[in-house]
């Protein structure tokens, strides 16, 4: 049966070829919706459309999201992924345009469209998740699964000592999303520093000689080099094609568990920290499925599966 995503992005490399990965999987991509996070707005918007363009699948719409979080400030991360969010280069689409139907609205006519059938990939902060169920509260039951790339298990953070970017982001739109009843599986960020591409896999994929790895190469470059020298990272991390990965195949979840997380919205220390009640504590339902090991091993077939794709 073919599975229908719209996939929410802040567009930086790692979220392209996450896309690219849903398409070379055979899923329909009714939408790329775009949020604040990462990179200048206009560029992330750009760099989905020159994306879209590179693979010649033109006819799938980019829709523009908010631009920024609910209530708090935020701030890009461009050190992290470069000015362009590929690197320090900036690109453009040659002929594609976004659509003037704005992403809260597409993603409740697509709910309603493709009720109970769905998925929403959240490789991003969650305001236009939250906008969307915000304006209709049905999609809960319409949206089979939301697959969140955010927050951490251990605490240790990215954009704070304990919290990860996306979730920090927008914590008031995570919040909503998490105490919704969408039914989530959660990738978190300590887990996924574990699952680097190492260098002998990065130089692997230097003489594969394929469009695919030349490009891989050419955008990971950037945010390979800060990983690894600022995050502590073996290699390049991949927050975005792990959770993608994960939702395209379960066997890529070596280890998960379900528990009642929320988040911390409080301008404070600890903001945008997921809180997970791994005690059952507070006596509630679970509410998310928090994946705690990868399976390397299927992530990388999967990588390496896209590369060779052309
Ligand atoms: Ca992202």
């Amino acid at each position: 049966m073919k599975r229908h995503f719209v996939i929410d992005c802040d567009t930086a490399e790692d979220d392209i070829m996450s896309l690219f990965m849903l398409i070379r999987n055979g899923v329909s991509v009714e939408g790329v919706t775009i949020v604040e996070g990462n990179i200048s707005y206009e560029q992330e918007i750009n760099n989905a459309l020159w994306a879209l363009e590179f693979i010649k699948r033109e006819d799938i719409k980019v829709y523009p999201g908010s631009d920024r979080p609910l209530v708090k400030n935020f701030r890009s991360v461009e050190e992290v992924h470069g000015k362009g969010g590929i690197g320090d280069k900036i690109v453009k689409p040659q002929k594609l345009r976004a659509e003037n139907k704005k992403a809260v609205d597409a993603i409740v006519e697509l709910a309603d469209r493709y009720a109970g059938k769905l998925e929403f990939l959240a490789i991003s902060p969650l305001t236009n998740l939250a906008l969307a169920y915000l304006k209709d509260k049905s999609i809960v039951d319409k949206i089979k699964k939301v697959w969140v790339m955010g927050g951490t298990v251990w605490g240790r953070g990215n954009i704070t000592p304990v919290a990860e970017y996306n979730i920090w982001v927008d914590p008031d739109a995570a919040k909503i999303v998490f105490n919704s009843g969408f039914n989530i599986t959660m990738v978190p960020w300590d887990v996924i520093v574990n699952y680097p591409v190492d260098d002998d896999t990065w130089e692997k994929i230097k003489r594969m000689g394929t469009q695919m790895s030349k490009f891989y190469v050419e955008i990971y470059s950037h945010y390979r080099e800060y990983s690894m020298k600022n995050e502590k990272i073996g290699g390049t991390p991949h927050p975005d094609l792990i959770t993608t990965a994960v939702a395209l195949n379960k066997d890529v979840i070596k280890k998960s568990e379900k528990y009642y997380v929320d988040v911390e919205n409080c301008d404070c220390l600890t903001r945008g920290m997921t809180v997970i009640d791994y005690l059952s504590i507070w006596k509630k339902e679970p509410n998310v499925e928090v994946v705690y090991e990868i399976n390397k091993g299927k992530f990388l077939e999967m990588l390496f599966d896209l590369l060779n794709w052309f």
